[in-house]
């Protein structure tokens, strides 16, 4: 009999199966393929992390957190899985994400830097700005290592004491007087379960069925003309407001691939998540390469590489994590929306209190069924 049970070990049950172990419960996490695999929301080497929170300032209070998490599994691992270069959000005044940033800075008084064109020129030449556009340096930004931090979590977790079992799908969840976890190779018993499954979340959740559609989302790797601007010291990671085309993301040169970017929900094409991941095509590759050539020509140069990755989206481009309404021993969490990495830290803490106690203080009121899933 397992205390808790987390199916998924990717962002979400990885941070989990770490936390519940942590604690000293007895605890199994079954992930169907590899932690952070090719067709999981958790490759491409980069996660960007930013405080001052455009969406919503209601994300800051989970983000300070975050920050203090991913710092504590830092110190546990003696490894550097958060990088702080920066992040500088682009677009005009009163654009939504200047907008809402500034909004986010304002509530909490989050330290942050407007700078104009001729400020951006000097500092940040990578980026080429239109119009009146502006930049807003948020100096707690940066970027995660999303496969080094779930590695690291499955590393921590097997250390205090989890079962961890990979290639192990688990096909069925039974809730009688206990839980039965079943899966082809095998039947667990449990008290309470973790659904953390990224794309297949509706496979398991039959609730969810059209309401977390996983989607296509191609990014892709430049490399610069000018290696020297594409430097993380001069090249923060970015978000750039495009009006009607969007909103835009980026790293710097941060690897020996080169710059990365990538269009927030690209075409907003769905996939299957049971099918291989769809072909990079030549509009994708359209869409970046002209991207790339009108904003970032010095650095974002070549390309070398694109791949295809999956968001799952929730309504409002928001969260869900909570208790199963129809039966509160199953937590459910579906927490991508395309930036859900920066929270794993907080939400394997929230995951873990939900299992083990029933609820959280940690504020998670905008993410539950009622509010977002039903009626
Ligand atoms: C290209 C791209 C860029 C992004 N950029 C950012 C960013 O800059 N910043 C940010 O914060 N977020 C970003 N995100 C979002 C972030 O990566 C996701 O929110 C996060 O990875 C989701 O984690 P997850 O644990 O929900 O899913 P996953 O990491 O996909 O994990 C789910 C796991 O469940 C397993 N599984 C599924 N079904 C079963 C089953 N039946 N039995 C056992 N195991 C099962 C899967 O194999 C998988 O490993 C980005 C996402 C993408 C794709």
């Amino acid at each position: 009999m397992y205390d808790v049970i987390i199916i998924g070990l990717g962002a979400m049950g990885s941070a989990a199966v770490a936390e519940i172990a942590a604690r000293g419960h007895k605890v199994l996490g079954l992930e169907a393929f590899q932690p952070a695999h090719k067709l999981s929301s958790s490759h491409g080497d980069s996660r960007i992390i930013r405080l001052g929170y455009h969406e919503d300032p209601a994300y800051v209070p989970l983000l300070q957190r975050a920050y203090r998490n991913w710092a504590r599994m830092e110190r546990r691992r003696q490894t550097n899985l958060l990088s702080k270069v920066g992040v500088l959000q682009i677009g005009k005044p009163g654009s939504e994400l200047i907008g809402g940033m500034l909004a986010s800075c304002a509530e909490y008084g989050l330290a942050h830097e407007i700078l104009d064109q001729a400020e951006m020129a000097d500092r940040y030449p990578a980026y080429r700005l239109a119009g009146d556009e502006i930049g807003v340096f948020d100096p707690e930004g940066g970027y995660i290592r999303p496969e080094a931090a779930i590695w690291g979590n499955l590393k921590l977790a097997t250390a205090d004491g989890a079962h961890i079992h990979i290639g192990e799908r688990v096909t069925r969840i039974e809730r009688g007087a206990t839980i039965m976890v079943r899966s082809p190779q095998a039947s667990y018993e449990t008290r309470k379960v973790i659904v953390a499954t990224g794309a297949w979340i509706s496979e398991l959740v039959p609730e969810l069925a059209a309401r977390a559609p996983p989607i296509k989302q191609v990014v892709a790797w430049y490399q610069p003309g000018d290696g020297f601007l594409a430097q993380p010291e001069r090249m923060p990671c970015f978000l750039s407001d495009e009006g009607e085309d969007g909103t835009w993301f980026g790293f710097p040169q941060i690897g020996v691939d080169g710059v990365k970017i990538g269009k927030h929900c690209h075409f907003f094409e769905p996939i299957d998540p049971d099918q291989a991941n769809p072909p990079v095509t030549h509009a994708d590759m359209d869409l970046l390469d002209a991207f790339a050539a009108r904003r970032m020509p010095e650095v974002a140069t070549t390309r070398i590489k694109a791949v295809t990755c999956r968001y799952t989206m929730l309504p409002g481009e928001n969260f869900l994590i909570d208790l199963l309404p129809a039966d509160p021993r199953v937590i459910v969490c579906s927490a991508c929306s395309g930036h859900g990495f920066k929270f794993a830290s907080v939400i394997g803490e929230i995951l873990a209190d939900l299992a083990l106690d029933g609820g959280t203080t940690l504020p998670i009121a905008p993410f539950t069924f009622d509010r977002h899933m039903v009626g």
